[in-house]
């Protein structure tokens, strides 16, 4: 389950934009932008988001996980678009496997909404 030590950079992050918001707030979710090529279970990521943020500041926020679908582009013939699974490597349309992976492979923390506390 490598969802854990990913999670780990991602909730240390959220950690430090805390941090760096100063005045008491309270976090109430977190978005995350994952492409599908990391593979990742939204499932096990949440769980783990839950488990990680247990006696923090962050515990109780939840955890939305927008999935960034695999967009390749052809060198071949220049054709681009959304492939599924495993077939990422391979042109749809003239089969070359002279691709470029366009999307797919990105992790980063997009957004946080917090509640500032009076
Ligand atoms: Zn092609």
């Amino acid at each position: 389950m490598h969802e854990f030590s990913l999670c780990q950079e991602i909730v240390t992050a959220v950690l430090s934009e805390m941090e760096k918001v100063g005045s008491p707030c309270r976090l109430i979710k977190t978005t995350v932008t994952a492409g599908k090529l990391r593979q990742i279970v939204p499932e096990y990521l949440t769980f783990a988001y839950e488990t990680l943020t247990k006696d923090t500041i962050a515990e109780g926020s939840t955890l939305e996980v927008e999935v960034v679908p695999i967009v390749i582009k052809c060198l071949q013939c220049g054709w681009s678009g959304e492939v599924e699974g495993n077939y990422f490597f391979q042109c749809v349309e003239c089969k070359s496997n002279k691709v470029e992976i366009m999307s797919g492979k990105e992790l980063y923390l997009k957004n946080l909404e917090v509640e500032k506390d009076e």
